[in-house]
């Protein structure tokens, strides 16, 4: 009796198979009678990598599924943490070989609008984790495979979110900020002009369709590849995330990770705040973006600005933190600037404010030059340090709407007393 058990979709065989399919290549005149397999077989292992350019060097590609036949079967292996994987059954024919960007935390699909002119991206794509067809590899050549995305092309976009997913939950771990909602899914675009993100989080609403209207003119740019009504229609999972990459561009390690951790930062707040905070904060961005209202964050005097300043300044703190942590090194996180925009005008996104709750006192910092920011006419006291994300982490919960509340949460449960503290969070609350 042949058992079989079931993981996820695929199915793997139990050990004991082995001597059946010796017996099964023997009755049909695969092997020679009373000769073992066994010295032919190889077992599917290798690594996985993807070419890292802020390292110049090739990176593991964590945690993905590679994806060989056998049998007839399907068998899947995740790679660990340095890109390795094993499959223990021996293999006696050739099999495809694949790799999926797909795991317990996340799934990447994949659209691509550079070959069809942004027509589609067929249905039938986004219903199945993004899929690198490696080749086919004989019998022989199964042991000790190496399998790298070095080129400028979609599967090293995979890639390199994949691994940000994963980098993502060893940082909020090491920092103590939440993670993202389990088994979200992300888009991964690969177009001829945009190189943007959105968190949506349109997979884990209720009904989409109650906020369809007002992201329609975003999702006009999109909707040639997600169709909401047809993948409403054959009950797909929409988009938690979008990464938009230019195909166009060098694909830029540090860069793209930085897109793909302020992205995840948003997913780590929803996970926060939940979904009736997420689509209020969804449709004032989309709602900007439909009015050409300085999209998609709107003008300092919105009525929605103090809830997108606070929500993209602690994305944009998660991204910077979490970059320095993955390169130490690097451009992205060396922003001077306290605020978003400049000039002094139209300043209102508090980029630094979390930051400089938590960074050191000194002179190279980003938000806290306190002598350059003087200079610009920026009036920044931070003489503070020693808090700590997961502090800020704490007390942003689905009733922290604005950095007023927030500041005054804060100072409630942290620190009514602390002067430092009160006179940067003033800076921010001018
Ligand atoms: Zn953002």
């Amino acid at each position: 009796m042949r058992l079989l058990i079931s993981h996820m979709k695929y199915w793997t065989a139990f050990p004991e198979d082995e001597g059946l399919e010796q017996t099964a290549m023997q009755l049909c005149g695969y092997l020679p009678e009373g000769e073992s397999a066994l010295k032919f077989g190889e077992s599917p292992s290798g690594i996985v990598q993807v070419y890292d350019t802020e390292i110049n060097d090739w990176s593991p590609v964590r945690r993905a599924k590679v994806q060989v036949i056998h049998f007839g079967r399907l068998l899947t292996a995740e790679t660990n943490d340095l890109g390795k994987f094993s499959i223990s059954r021996r293999f006696y024919a050739g099999t495809q070989v694949n790799v999926l960007f797909c795991n317990s935390k996340s799934c990447i699909r994949a659209m691509n609008t550079t070959d069809f002119g942004g027509i589609i991206t067929l249905p039938t794509v986004l219903a199945i984790p993004a899929t690198h067809f490696d080749g086919w590899r004989s019998a022989s050549n199964l042991d000790n495979m190496i399998i790298r995305f070095g080129s400028d092309n979609q599967v090293r976009l995979w890639a390199h979110i994949q691994n940000a997913v994963q980098d993502f939950y060893d940082f909020a771990n090491q920092t103590g900020i939440s993670t993202p909602p389990a088994g979200f899914n992300i888009y991964a675009h690969w177009n001829n002009n945009r190189r943007d993100g959105a968190t949506l989080m349109f997979g884990h609403f209720n009904d989409p369709f109650s906020i369809r209207h007002q992201t329609l003119a975003w999702l006009s740019e999109i909707n040639k590849v997600i169709n909401v009504d047809i993948l409403t229609a054959i009950g797909l999972r929409m988009p938690d995330v979008i990464i938009e990459y230019d195909a166009g561009d060098t694909i830029r390690s540090e860069e793209l990770n930085h897109m793909v951790y302020h992205e995840l930062g948003h997913t780590s707040h929803y996970n926060r705040v939940g979904v009736g905070f997420w689509a209020t904060l969804v449709s004032a961005e989309a709602g900007n973006i439909l009015t050409g209202n300085n999209p998609p964050y709107g003008t300092r005097g919105d009525a929605t600005a103090p809830l997108i300043g606070m929500c993209e300044a602690w994305a944009e703190t998660i991204a910077d933190e979490f970059l320095l942590r993955r390169y130490n090194t690097g451009t992205e996180q060396e922003r001077e600037s306290p605020w978003l925009d400049e000039p002094v005008a139209d300043r209102w996104i508090p980029y630094g404010i979390f930051y400089d709750m938590t960074d050191g006192i000194g002179a190279d910092e980003r938000g806290d030059q306190n002598t350059i920011n003087r200079n610009r006419g920026l009036n920044f006291n931070d003489n503070v340090t020693g808090f700590s994300l997961r502090q800020i982490n704490t007390i942003l919960n689905m009733t922290v709407t604005t950095p007023q509340v927030f500041i005054s949460q804060f100072q409630i449960l942290y620190s009514s007393n602390n002067a430092n503290l009160n006179a940067l969070l003033n800076s921010y609350g001018q």
